[in-house]
């Protein structure tokens, strides 16, 4: 049976047994049971969210929800990372434009189509364009790029990731056939927000992004990074409460990593643990999301990607970018996979989804929802 801890949040749990007369496993079965019914109270959020005795539990529900919705399948996402020049100057991210000895690199259309024709072979039907807010990129460049990948591969699927932009410059990419967009809205908490970027940027206008996204319809990706500087339980229990408003496609969370350029060098990284446990949360309350085991969890430990589809997530994202370019697209230290060639990296997952009990589908992998 499980030890519960002497703190505030335990005593809530052993509380709720002596009222019941109903033992321990059984009560944390009923927080689940409320995460899953959409009733889950934010004091037993944080139950879940800080105690490990109960992730067994929450980790055989999220992959049992997985597996009713989703089976074993796992979908591949080709993630080409053109451009690591940005305008923005957020505190955790490595390629912010304060980091002024980053050697900057932009790809052509040419090279992005050349990682598209690769990743197709390899199966890949999705394509995720992700890149600093690069204003070399004219929203009339991005369009072009768009549809000269719809129209190669019109059976593909192609996202964007590339920042907050106006609900003209989201539609003209939509127009040229974009399908889906990433936009994590990186915390839900203004005063949070404000402690991880500069003042020019606002959790109100990220989030009037995500709504603009929606609103011209499409499938849309959210998220947060867990364990930033300063972020307390709370603040995640914000973002989970914000995910439930927006309802997202799309939810991407990995750990925070610290990046020695950047202010945030000296900080600890995200923990592994809550991060697992945030993914099956997730699951719980979103059943029929799209939710990657990101690279950040697997840089944080060699079989984090593993433990995050055990956990519930259902979508790999392998880079698809150019061998040249990928260490200098580093979000945060020590980034995995930065010298293998897109085949290998392809093979090398293949090989992890099937030893942990999936498997990776060849499709576009669009969301299932929930009728
Ligand atoms: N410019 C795009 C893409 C950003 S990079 C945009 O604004 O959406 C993609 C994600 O990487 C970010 O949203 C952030 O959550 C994550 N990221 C950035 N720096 C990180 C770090 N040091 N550790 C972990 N994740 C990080």
């Amino acid at each position: 049976m499980y030890k519960y801890y002497d703190n505030r949040t335990c005593k809530l749990v052993i509380k709720y047994v002596q009222r019941n007369g109903r033992t321990e496993r059984f009560i944390v079965m009923e927080i689940i049971k409320m995460l899953k019914n959409n009733t889950i109270s934010d004091e037993q959020l944080k139950i879940l969210i800080e105690n490990g005795e109960t992730e067994d539990e929450l980790f055989k529900e999220a992959d049992m929800i997985r597996r009713k919705n989703y089976g074993t399948s796992v979908y591949i996402r080709g993630l080409i990372e053109f451009t690591n020049y940005c305008k923005n100057d957020c505190y955790y991210c490595g390629i912010r434009c304060s980091s002024k000895n980053t050697e900057r690199y932009r790809l052509t259309p040419e090279e992005i189509l050349k990682c598209c024709d690769e990743g197709y072979a390899l199966g890949f039907r999705t394509f995720v364009l992700q890149g600093g807010e690069d204003l070399f990129f004219t929203d009339k460049l991005i369009c072009n790029i768009v549809s000269k990948i719809k129209s190669k591969y019109n059976d593909c699927a192609v996202t964007l990731s590339i920042g907050e932009k106006s609900y003209e410059s989201y539609k003209s990419y939509f127009d040229a056939g974009a399908d889906r967009y990433l936009l994590r809205h990186e915390t839900a908490d203004t005063l949070h927000y404000g402690k991880l970027h500069p003042n020019k940027m606002s959790v109100e206008n990220r989030k009037k992004c995500l709504k603009n996204l929606k609103e011209i319809g499409y499938q849309v990706g959210s998220g947060f990074m867990v364990g930033s500087p300063f972020q307390t339980t709370k603040n995640i229990i914000s973002d989970l409460r914000f995910l439930q408003e927006l309802k997202p496609d799309m939810i991407g969370i990995g750990p925070f990593i610290a990046h020695k350029k950047t202010p945030f060098a000296e900080y600890k990284n995200g923990d592994l643990h809550i991060c697992l446990r945030l993914i099956a949360i997730l699951r719980l309350l979103f059943p029929f999301a799209l939710i990657p085991a990101t690279t950040a969890l697997g840089t944080l430990n060699q079989l984090g990607r593993e433990l995050g589809l055990k956990a519930g997530a259902n979508v790999v994202m392998p880079n698809l970018s150019p061998v040249n370019v990928r260490k200098l697209y580093q979000l945060y230290d020590n980034k995995i996979c930065t010298g293998d060639e897109s085949a290998q990296c392809r093979k090398c997952l293949e090989m992890r989804v099937k030893a942990t009990g999936y498997k990776i589908v060849t499709d576009r992998g669009d969301v299932k929802r929930n009728i």
